[in-house]
């Protein structure tokens, strides 16, 4: 395992290589996950070279870590947004963070997941009323809301057996559409309630 770990200057990917992240893709109190899963999937980079950029040290991509460990403007420059859009996709820690990813399939579905899903407080999602999960509906196991080589090669899907947790599956990546007005809205109200 130790070969992989890759430090930036080994393997920088620099924007100006063609990788790509749209701003348009960004949604409110979309996770860092999301982003990384997005970032991933559209410009078909394997997990662990991502993983490889979003530290300030060098990692094992497959241990991984968690979202509040990466370096802020390392993110931001790999992505082309600003260190504040990367803060907004980090929760700070609060008695009632689930350790567990949980996600809602109607969100899933459209290639969103928020960092406000992982709060225990909500138990339903604020812009469709689904029960968040945290469960795979096929192999019944949940994922740990951790950064990894696994879990960003299964972009919203299951890390474990790489079925989507939507059954509808996810919008293709040229089909990312903005959050409207009232998802905006209710998602906002959670955020900050
Ligand atoms: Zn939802
Ligand atoms: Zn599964």
């Amino acid at each position: 395992m130790t070969l992989l770990i890759l430090t930036l200057e080994e393997h920088a990917l620099d924007p100006r290589l063609g990788y790509v992240f749209q701003r348009s893709w960004l949604q409110p109190y979309e996770s860092l996950v999301s982003m990384l899963w997005k970032f991933a999937h559209m410009n078909r980079l394997p997990g662990y070279l991502v993983m490889s950029q979003v530290c300030g040290h060098p990692i094992d991509p497959y241990e991984g870590t968690v979202p509040a460990d990466v370096d802020i403007a390392r993110v931001a420059r790999l992505l082309g947004i600003t260190r504040r859009n990367v803060r907004e996709g980090i929760s700070r820690p609060t008695n009632d963070t689930c350790p567990f990813l949980r996600f809602c399939p109607s969100c899933i579905s459209t290639a969103y997941h928020s960092r406000i899903f992982q709060l225990e407080r909500h138990v339903r999602c604020p812009i469709h009323g689904d029960a968040l999960r945290d469960v795979c509906r096929r192999c019944g196991r949940r994922s740990a809301y951790k950064l990894d080589a696994q879990l960003l090669d299964a972009p919203f899907r299951c890390k474990h057996c790489r079925s989507c947790y939507s059954a509808l599956g996810y919008a293709p990546p040229t089909g990312y559409r903005k959050l409207g007005q009232k998802a905006r809205a209710a998602v906002t109200r959670a955020a900050i309630g």
